[in-house]
């Protein structure tokens, strides 16, 4: 993502600080500025001169306020441009139908079985009944990850390994979902490495045969102008319902979605983010204006907190922490808990400004490994009352976890710490309680 364009921005307007009018030389150099980020970050250059002239348009003559920067307003302007680019609002996906049928279509690799197991995660944490039908009949080991990936999510998987007619299967499924009472299908497609005519014919065949709800088209985001393209010629074929953006993560840049929302003029209903099945997100047009402005995108990490937290796990931690009685197996659930919101330089990354420090950093749920490491090496026990943790003690868990000792220190002393911090702010709890009940 083109995570230093505000900062950029702001340095080519630097010479405008204080008051005055936004005129047609000092917007020229920052409206450049801003074209050359949008074709960096992917977006098609017709798509970016568009969306630079309509800035310019908006800037000239507006009144910068004391309070905002030349930069900022042109931030602000740019941001409202690309979130109308992306489609304005959110659109959800279409689930009428009894099954509602979903249909997933796209290139092999695009990461449409890994879509189609977090979307059913997600519908099934709805409230949902869902069933997974595995419909790539040429790569038998398809079937086999949507198994993996419907165990791991606990949502049924339909599959006819010996089969090769993919209508004949998802036929059977969808009848096979009537008798069980599930109430969507979703339904995963073969794709090829490039547009075929064989692979259009059966999607097309499929689409007409199960009159789905809606029909997505998952595509790779980091395929850039190829993204494009083939967007193009599935719409042509398929006349899809939305997109599906996969591998935002990393460095992916997020031109994609300005650019296929502009081309094919379809809204983008979801991202995913990471291999994990927790990474899905619906997508937000200003959220994501916002997080290609490097503005972060601090609601999404909250809304990924709050799906992702157990509220009764969370409540009986809370208990323990009142009570000082927070352990080290208290300790190693907390760290699952963070684990399962994705990955953690993902989230960082939502965090304003935090994408640019994170840029070179290495971070994954890997750095947590040596911490877990030493608290497996504990004895029930020992974890329960980690101050019995002796030096003796001390020595055999730094040798059962193959840490140093100074790293079992550390943990040890910033557990102490932390349970320090606990009961102090517990004591104050208990203060303002004492002093409530005095008046
Ligand atoms: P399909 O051939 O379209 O079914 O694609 P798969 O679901 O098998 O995905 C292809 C590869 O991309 C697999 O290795 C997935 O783990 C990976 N993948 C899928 N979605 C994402 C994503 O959002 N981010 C990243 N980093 N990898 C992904």
């Amino acid at each position: 993502m083109f995570d230093n364009l505000s900062y950029k921005l702001d340095r080519a307007f630097k010479t405008l600080k204080g008051t005055g009018k936004i005129t047609e030389i000092n917007v020229a150099s920052t409206v450049k500025e801003i074209r050359r980020a949008l074709i960096d970050a992917d977006v098609n250059y017709k798509v970016a001169k568009e969306v630079t002239d309509t800035i310019k348009q908006e800037a000239l003559g507006r009144d910068v306020l004391i309070a905002v920067s030349p930069g900022q307003l042109l931030v602000k302007i740019t941001q409202e441009e690309l979130t109308k680019l992306m489609g304005g609002k959110k659109e959800d996906i279409n689930l009428q139908g009894d099954p509602a049928v979903v249909l997933i279509s796209g290139l092999q690799g695009s990461g449409k079985t890994t879509f189609s197991g977090k979307l059913a995660g997600q519908l099934k944490k709805q409230g949902r009944q869902v069933l997974l039908v595995a419909c790539d009949i040429y790569r038998p080991a398809a079937i086999d990850q949507l198994k993996v990936l419907g165990e791991q999510i606990g949502v049924e998987v339909y599959a006819e390994p010996e089969n090769k007619n993919a209508l004949e299967i998802a036929s059977r499924a969808i009848a096979h979902a009537k008798k069980t009472g599930k109430k969507t299908v979703i339904v995963d497609t073969a794709g090829r490495l490039a547009v075929d005519e064989q692979m259009m014919q059966e999607i097309e065949a499929l689409k007409k045969a199960l009159n789905p709800s809606e029909t997505l088209f998952v595509v790779d985001s980091m395929t850039g102008q190829d993204a494009v393209n083939t967007a193009k010629t599935f719409d042509e074929r398929l006349d899809f319902d939305g997109v599906v953006l996969t591998k935002l993560d990393g460095d992916t840049r997020g031109g994609a979605a300005i650019s296929i929302r502009h081309v094919v003029n379809k809204p983008i209903k979801f991202i995913s983010t990471g291999e994990k099945m927790e990474n899905i997100d619906a997508f937000h047009p200003d959220r994501m204006a916002q997080r290609i402005l490097g503005m972060g995108d601090v609601i999404s990490l909250v809304e990924r907190a709050q799906q992702s937290f157990d509220e009764d796990e969370a409540k009986r931690i809370n208990a323990k922490i009142r009570k000082n009685q927070f352990n080290f197996d208290d300790f190693l659930s907390q760290l699952e808990q963070i684990k399962k919101m994705g990955n953690l330089k993902d989230l960082m990354g939502m965090i304003p400004g935090m994408g640019k420090a994170l840029k070179g950093l290495d971070i994954d749920d890997d750095s947590f490994k040596p911490i877990e490491a030493i608290i497996r090496s504990m004895t029930p026990a020992e974890r329960e009352h980690p101050d019995i943790l002796d030096g003796s003690r001390r020595k055999r868990i730094a040798k059962g976890s193959g840490r140093s000792i100074t790293e079992v220190n550390n943990l040890l002393k910033q557990f102490n710490d932390m349970r320090k911090l606990m009961k102090q702010m517990n004591k104050m709890g208990g203060a303002q309680k004492a002093l409530g009940s005095m008046v």
